[in-house]
């Protein structure tokens, strides 16, 4: 019989974020903006490439069916292709993907879809070239659009990622959907979370930007079908080609649909990014011990992983992670 990583609360859980890098080409005003200090882990305490997949290939065993490579910016780590084919190559794993700030996708696009790509996902909050420098602290709106461009054209599913500040107008996210309305992409809307430099910063909520879309796009409706691996909620809105899709991150209202683990870039199985719980997997990774073992010792940590995690978020009432570069957006 198949085996399958069960929670204490009946959640399956068959998808894995992946942060291969804890290191960023931007500083996003919620995240790690300039100015504020962010350690770096030292190079050799991040997994080597080998390493992420014999992890990856352990979950594998578990029913881990999903992979989502992030970051920091996975981009920036050298050979990221490289570490897509190790992890499409698993046996049982049907889907890797990458959330990416854009800047260097369009060259790594060729090298990625030849290694098994399935998707991306890009991080955009808006359309304005001074707004977007602004938020990320460099002028590349530019390089972001063109990745874009090219990942549909190539025929890669796309989907925008956009984060909900409350100084962005109406307007902005009119002018983000609007990438919608010929183009077969999502356009995700996701809360402000207490992370980071996020802690600080006002957010608008999914329900109130949907009333809002709503009335701006008579006959917008919520999809019938269920789309992606993730927590969003997807609509539609008549004539558009491609769907909206909110990510009520700070709320909570999606961890009963939760399906997620996390392995941060220093080896680490996190069970929710919204509280500091960790099991190692580093220390069975390097502890030089016959694979047959460490692949045991590797499934009682993601089983320990599963066993922590909580039936719900509990942003707001404990100390919140550090940043999102260092877990895993
Ligand atoms: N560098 C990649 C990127 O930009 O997509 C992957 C890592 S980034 C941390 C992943 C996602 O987390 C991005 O979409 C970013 O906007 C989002 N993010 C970072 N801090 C956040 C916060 N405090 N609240 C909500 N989203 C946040």
């Amino acid at each position: 019989m198949r085996k399958l990583l069960i929670d204490p609360y009946g959640r399956t859980l068959s998808y894995l974020r992946i942060s291969v890098t804890d290191r960023c080409s931007l500083r996003c005003l919620y995240c790690q903006p300039q100015g504020m200090r962010v350690s770096k882990a030292p190079m050799e305490e991040i997994l080597t490439f080998a390493e992420i997949r014999e992890a990856a290939e352990a979950g594998a065993e578990l029913g881990i069916r999903d992979i989502r490579v992030t970051g920091g910016e996975p981009l920036a780590r050298k050979g990221c292709p490289d570490l897509v084919r190790l992890l499409a190559d698993i046996p049982g794993i049907r889907s890797v993907s990458m959330t990416t700030n854009g800047l260097a996708l369009k060259e790594a696009l060729p090298a990625l879809l030849e290694a098994g790509l399935t998707g991306v996902n890009v991080s955009l909050d808006t359309l304005d070239r001074k707004t977007y420098e602004r938020i990320t602290g460099k002028d590349a709106l530019k390089d972001v659009l063109a990745g874009i461009g090219e990942a549909l054209r190539l025929g890669l599913p796309v989907k925008i990622n956009a984060v909900l500040l409350k100084d962005l107008s109406l307007e902005n996210a009119f002018a983000l959907i609007d990438l919608a309305r010929t183009q077969p992409l999502c356009v995700r809307f996701i809360e402000m979370m207490p992370i980071g430099a996020g802690k600080d910063l006002a957010g608008l909520s999914c329900r109130a930007l949907t009333k809002e879309l709503m009335t701006h796009y008579p006959g917008m409706v919520p999809c019938r079908e269920k789309l992606g691996a993730g927590p969003a909620s997807y609509y539609e809105i008549p004539g558009f080609a491609g769907k909206i899709g909110m990510i009520p991150a700070a709320c909570g209202s999606f961890c009963s649909r939760c399906t997620r683990l996390r392995l941060t870039s220093m080896g680490a199985l996190r069970p929710c990014l919204s509280s500091e719980k960790e099991v190692d997997v580093k220390e069975i990774l390097r502890s030089g011990k016959d694979r047959e073992t460490r692949m045991r010792l590797l499934q009682a940590a993601y089983k320990r992983a599963a066993e922590e995690k909580p039936q719900q978020s509990t942003f707001g009432s404990r100390p919140q992670p550090e940043c999102m570069a260092e877990i895993g957006g």
